[in-house]
Formats: structure tokens, C-alpha cells, sequence
């Protein structure tokens, strides 16, 4: 089925774009219905185990007490570093006052935990449905507990967002907490963007023998420890879904660096030399720098590619890592993209991605569930990205499926683990032919 039997058929909003950032023939699919995705709280999972030092109290329901309890575990060992004020039938019908209770169930917090060092007040469609202000909230605390505790806040309702949008607005409620950079302090650069630590180290020592002086972290691994920002800043994306946190960013001056996502060879490759070249490293010193990681990553990468040249994939709109993720799988796999759906589709950001898809791929923004379920059982791509609550029921009809969201959890970005991210997709093909067999 091609891009222009799809449009035919349905009512969704065809956009082209217009903007310098990619080819202005590109149609793109827009598409707004019912969603099927996580909410932004999902990110306190990957959040409090980066930021040492931090807390995320969620003011919200039951419900969301029980997806961070499921979804992240309940430690039995360590003392936590998330939970949820639960907000009563009392607090939902204006009985109490809602800034009174969350007063002292945040004073009972610090008082317990002194270790807490910078500590989210995380809203949910419940504390936004009463429209309570946690602005105003965390302001007040602050003026209490500061200097020994920064308060902050965001959302992380499920209204209108994706999962992945928790970080982005997390990252951009401590941007302007970040200290200022000197004006006529020398060039720092930036990576934006929460890794596990491993990949993050191999990235700064990969800045290190190239020269690069300064490199600062957002989110740090002590939320304390902020890098400094100003108009001296370059900072390069390791995630494509910050927008708001990059938009932040360049409020306080810093410049984006254009870069592929560092996924794969490609992108890694891209995204170093593009900080190389911000701060004026010499090119065959770079090069020499990335050499082994690249050779590293090709060979692994050929071994797999067998498994997954030529397979068709679609991926349904859930982490917003689809666009770089299916370059790095069109690219460097040979993988045939049917369809790239993505919640939001960041122009700016995601433009020299979008340069490299081939003229067939389907992209389409946004999410119309029942329209999308209908396409993929048209197109019956060899493996459908999705979010967990999808995959069941498109196995039950004989579809591959990869969740989405275990891309997020897994280490994938840089040279050392380009093999891994292909495997994941690799593994459930090989599933499906030992199950076919
Ligand atoms: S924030 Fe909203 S979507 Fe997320 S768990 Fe709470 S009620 Fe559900």
C-alpha cells in the first residue's frame, strides 16, 4: 500500500511541510484520535535512578501510584526515591485545602530524609483536573527548605502527552536553576538528556581525547550538580524529545549543535564529529578518536545483519525515538520502513534524520489508533514497534512485536551498543522463526 492509499482513505489531516527542514514533498500523516500510550510519569523510573540526590513525590491518584509501583518495583532495600501523596475524594471535592495537605506531607518527607537534596513536585491528571497549582507550591516550600532543599516542579499528566515527554519537561523545570555561564567564559559543551551512566562515560572519556575541556550533563547525576548554561554553551541532543528543554536552553543562550541522533555508527559518528567540529578539534584528530569505537560497532552490526536485511518494519507512535531509530535501521541493517508514526515529529530537531528516509516510508504524526491498527494489518510488516498494551493482541494475529518502551529502558545510544540495539529487534524475529518452524 503506498503513501498515496492511505491519504485517499482517510480522513486524517495530510500536512507538507513547508520549513526549510526537510524536503517540502514529504507528506506527512497527521492524525488525531484516540491514543494508547504511556503518561509522563513513566520517566521517574529512569529519572530517580540518574539524579542520586532527588525525590519525585507524584501528587496524584491511586492510579498512579500503582504504574510507578508496577512499573518500577517496589524496593524493599534501599529507601525510595519516588512516591505518591494520594489525593483523597476529600482533596477531588474541594473539602480540604489541597496546598495545606501537600504542605505537610512534603515537611514529613524532608523531615524523614535528609539525604533529599532537590525534590519534584510531579503533577497528574488529577492534581491538573482540580487545577491545583504546584508552581505555587513548590515556590512556597522552597522558601522554607532552601538552601537544603530545591523544590521544583512539572507534569507528568497523562493529558495530551507522551511518556517520554516526563524527562523533556522535567529537564526543563531545572533549566533555569542551572547557574550561569560567564559571558566571556570559554565555549562548554553540553549533552542533553538522560543516559545510564555507562554509555554517558564513554561519551565523556570520547570527549576527552579529543580535547573537549568542559562537557556538563543535564540531567546530572546530582540534581545539585547542575552544569552551568549561557550564551557560551553548545549543546548537543542525545534524545530526540526535548523539545521544551532545548527551547529552555536557547532562552538562556545556549546554541544547538545539528547532529544525527548517536544511534548506530551513523549517528554516533555524526553526532561526535559534529561537537568535534563546534569547538574547532582538528578532523584527523577526531577521526583517530572514533576509529576503534567504529570498527567495533560495524563488525558486531555485520554479524546481525543478516537477521534483519530486507524485514519490514513499522513502528507505531509511543517513545518518540522512532525517526532516529529507523534511519539507524534502514541504514546500517537494511531494514525496509513501512510505516514511522511518532507522537510529536520535532522538524528542527529531527531534520537530517529525516533527510536519510527513503521516498517510500509512511510518517505519520500523531496517534488515531483504530486508523493505525487498521494499517498495519494491511501492510503486515515482519515486526511492528509498539507500547505494551498493543503487543498482545497483534501477536494473537500472527504479528512480530518489539515494546516500544524497552528501548527506552536499555542501553542504546553510542558504539558500544549499537549491537545491542539491533538485537532487540533481531531477537523476536528469530523467535517467530523458531516458533514457525
Ligand atoms: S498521571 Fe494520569 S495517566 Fe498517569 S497514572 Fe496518573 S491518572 Fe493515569
Amino acid at each position: 500500500m503506498s503513501v498515496a492509499d492511505i491519504l485517499d482513505g482517510c480522513a486524517a489531516e495530510l500536512a507538507h511541510d513547508t520549513g526549510p527542514a526537510i524536503a517540502p514533498a514529504r507528506p506527512v500523516l497527521r492524525e488525531r484520535g484516540q491514543r494508547e500510550v504511556f503518561c509522563g510519569l513513566t520517566g521517574i523510573i529512569w529519572l530517580h535512578r540518574k539524579m542520586q540526590d532527588a525525590f519525585f513525590l507524584v501528587v496524584g491518584s491511586r492510579t498512579c501510584a500503582h504504574l510507578l509501583q508496577s512499573a518500577a518495583g517496589v524496593m524493599i532495600f534501599a529507601e525510595p526515591r519516588f512516591a505518591t501523596a494520594i489525593m483523597e475524594e476529600r482533596d477531588l471535592a474541594g473539602m480540604v485545602d489541597a496546598q495545606d495537605e501537600l504542605d505537610r506531607v512534603v515537611n514529613r518527607l524532608l523531615e524523614r530524609r535528609p539525604d533529599i537534596k532537590t525534590l519534584f513536585l510531579v503533577g497528574s491528571c488529577p492534581s491538573e483536573v482540580i487545577k491545583l497549582d504546584l508552581a505555587k507550591a513548590a515556590q512556597r516550600l522552597g522558601a522554607v527548605h532552601m538552601p537544603r532543599v530545591r523544590i521544583l516542579n512539572y507534569s507528568g499528566s497523562g493529558i495530551e502527552t507522551t511518556f517520554t515527554q516526563g524527562e523533556d519537561a522535567c529537564l526543563s523545570a531545572l533549566v533555569p536553576v542551572m547557574p550561569a555561564l560567564a559571558a566571556d567564559a570559554p565555549k562548554e559543551l553540553l549533552i542533553v538528556g538522560s543516559l545510564p551512566d555507562i554509555v554517558e562515560d564513554q561519551f565523556l572519556r570520547l570527549f576527552a581525547e579529543m580535547g573537549i575541556a568542559k562537557v556538563g550533563c543535564l540531567p546530572a547525576r546530582n540534581a545539585r550538580d547542575l552544569p552551568s548554561v549561557g550564551p557560551g554553551t553548545r549543546y548537543l541532543l542525545a534524545q530526540p524529545f526535548l523539545g521544551e528543554t532545548a527551547m529552555a536552553l536557547e532562552g538562556r543562550g545556549a546554541q544547538r549543535i545539528e547532529a544525527l541522533f548517536p544511534f548506530g555508527v551513523d549517528g554516533t559518528s555524526d553526532w561526535l564529529r559534529a561537537a568535534a567540529e563546534a569547538f574547532g578539534i582538528d578532523r584527523a584528530l577526531t577521526e583517530q578518536v572514533i576509529a576503534p569505537g567504529r570498527a567495533r560497532a560495524a563488525r558486531a552490526l555485520a554479524n546481525l545483519r543478516p537477521q534483519l536485511e530486507g524485514k519490514r518494519i513499522t513502528f507505531l507512535p509511543d517513545s518518540q525515538l522512532e525517526v532516529p531509530l529507523a534511519r539507524f535501521l534502514q541504514d546500517e541493517l537494511g531494514m525496509e520502513l513501512v510505516e514511522v508514526g511518532t507522537p510529536y515529529l520535532h522538524r528542527a530537531h529531527l531534520a537530517r534524520e529525516l533527510d536519510r528516509f527513503g521516498p517510500n516510508v509512511r510518517l505519520s504524526e500523531g496517534q488515531h489508533l483504530d486508523r493505525q491498527l487498521d494499517r498495519v494489518r494491511a501492510d503486515r510488516p515482519d515486526i511492528t514497534v509498539c507500547g505494551l498494551g498493543l503487543a498482545n493482541p497483534l501477536e494473537g494475529e500472527g504479528l512480530t512485536t518489539k515494546w516500544a518502551i524497552e528501548l527506552v529502558f536499555s542501553p542504546i545510544h553510542g558504539f558500544d551498543q549499537a549491537a545491542d540495539l539491533a538485537e532487540l529487534f533481531a531477537r523476536p524475529l528469530r523467535r517467530r522463526d523458531m516458533l514457525e518452524v
